[in-house]
């Protein structure tokens, strides 16, 4: 194969990065602008030793999945990257993923058998009130713009580009919740009005940042987070009133419940927690490390099930909620808890499968790396008045492996980073030897990797679950049932 030679390819799956991918004489071919059962002639463009790149000529025959993107930036915003095909055939390829995975890495044979669900994001939203793109958008409860001027000189917020750090101008993004629309715009007048200057990556001046916004689902706790290359915000006071108007306005021209009185109606939203936080650094990093609060509380309160928790500018949190929840539940059911068993959460982050599991468990005993994180972990179970868990910081693999027999489990949770488990961990709880493991994966390929692992220590899989946190994007979680 050749640069510039031109091929038909039939498009069979995609990359993480939403990449068409399909074959000409066995060697695979990656072409962007494709869609699953598209059939394509493409120009080659790179060629590696056992992969090429191809560029998309002519689209011969449209794959039934396509559909119009819900975005009108979709097609250059560097977010997602599933916007032009069906939901239907987001979740099929997610599926298809986990289940490529475990029997091509993993060694499982025909692992449909063990598939209990694949679990998508449902319509029976209450969280959101305005659906107006999709149930599937809408889901994120954190935002990060940047801040940037467009070619009149106004100020903008916006998405970077794929792979670059020029800014497409746009006010809200489909997958986070409606009142961000109303946020920037209050935030890009009130800059435009008082003359406030906006950062420039290059030469590192001007004060404006990046905005963030968390919103609790549940609550209608609204933060705005202005991230600012300087220790003081101008205008300050102007801001927050400005901010609230926005709020008032958003609240205004929703629409909520419906009218048979079934579900409960989506919150009202309520300015929270307004905060300044100071990056002054050249750095990539979005937040820097002082947070100052200038109106309101310094976090906001959201639930996860009947979990509550306090979500300050830094906190780790879950950024889809809805679908955490009914992933940890899954991930609960799969524990079999009778309220008489120890249990390891490994990976714990902020505690938020610890809590869960301790609503069943005699004991719940959580480790992570963060320190921050941990913090937060013990003052969720505090406000929660949870006290029969315990949380340790280090590293999984160390604290396990040292652990004294009276804390042997007799379940084991684990949640591990993309990275998936240590190897040292795997062996010491092969060691241990629970009855029964949960393994929620955030990357099936290291699921796979590690389970092979599990199995030649005696656990066998039993069920598994597909979850999807994060639509029009390849991501996928797994939740994994494994008995000895
Ligand atoms: N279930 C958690 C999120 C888990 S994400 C929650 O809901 O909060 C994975 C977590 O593993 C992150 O918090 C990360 O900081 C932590 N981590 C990464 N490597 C680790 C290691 N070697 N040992 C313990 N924790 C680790």
């Amino acid at each position: 194969m050749d640069k510039n030679e031109v091929y038909n390819i039939i498009i069979e799956d995609m990359t993480e990065d939403g990449l068409g991918i399909g074959h000409i004489d066995g060697m695979a071919v990656f072409v962007k602008d494709t869609a699953p059962g598209d059939e394509a002639e493409i120009k080659i463009v790179k060629v590696k030793k056992s992969y090429a790149y191809g560029r998309l000529e002519k689209l011969k025959k449209s794959s039934e999945c396509r559909i119009e993107p819900a975005c009108p930036v979709a097609a250059k915003c560097g977010g997602c990257t599933l916007q032009h095909i069906s939901y239907e055939a987001e979740l099929e390829l997610k599926k298809k993923r986990v289940l490529s995975c475990l029997s091509r890495i993993g060694g499982l044979e025909n692992p449909e058998q063990y598939l209990d669900e694949v679990c998508g994001m449902s319509s029976d939203r209450e969280d959101v009130p305005e659906m107006d793109a999709a149930a599937y958008l809408r889901y994120r409860n954190k935002m990060q713009f940047p801040v940037g001027r467009d070619k009149e000189g106004k100020t903008v917020t916006g998405f970077y580009a794929g792979r670059t750090h020029s800014i497409i101008p746009v006010k809200d993004c489909l997958t986070g919740h409606p009142v961000n629309r109303y946020v920037t715009s209050a935030i890009c007048e009130w800059a435009d009005k008082n003359k406030v200057s906006v950062y420039d990556e290059k030469t590192t001046k001007g004060l404006l940042r990046h905005i963030l916004t968390r919103v609790g689902f549940r609550t209608g706790e609204l933060m705005v987070c202005l991230v600012i290359n300087g220790d003081k915000l101008p205008h300050d006071t102007e801001l927050k009133q400005q901010l609230v108007s926005a709020v008032q306005e958003y609240n205004a021209a929703t629409v909520r419940g419906n009218d048979n009185g079934e579900k409960q109606s989506a919150p009202e939203i309520v300015l929270k927690s307004f905060v300044i936080n100071i990056n002054r650094k050249a750095t990539n990093k979005i937040l820097g490390e002082k947070t100052v609060t200038l109106y309101g509380a310094d976090h906001i309160i959201d639930y996860i099930g009947d979990i509550k928790f306090q979500i300050s500018a830094q906190s780790f949190y879950q950024v889809n909620p809805l679908q955490t929840y009914k992933l940890y539940s899954r991930a609960l059911e799969y524990a079999e808890l009778s309220g008489q068993e120890k249990v390891w959460d490994l990976y714990c982050g902020i505690g938020t499968i610890s809590l869960f599991l301790s609503q069943k468990a005699k004991a719940v005993y959580g480790v992570e790396i963060v320190p921050q994180a941990v913090e937060d972990a013990k003052r969720n179970a505090e406000i929660n008045g949870i006290t029969n868990v315990e949380f340790r910081v280090g590293s999984a693999e160390e604290v396990a492996a040292e652990l004294p027999d009276s804390y042997k489990a007799d379940i084991v949770v684990v949640d591990p980073p993309r990275k998936g488990c240590d190897e040292k961990l795997l062996d010491t709880i092969i060691h241990m030897a629970p009855q029964r493991m949960v393994y929620v994966s955030c990357n099936p390929a290291t699921l796979a990797r590690d389970i092979e692992i599990l199995r030649s220590g005696g656990f066998e899989v039993k069920r598994f679950s597909v979850f999807d946190q994060f639509s029009r994007g390849m991501h996928v979680e797994t939740v994994m049932l494994l008995e000895r």
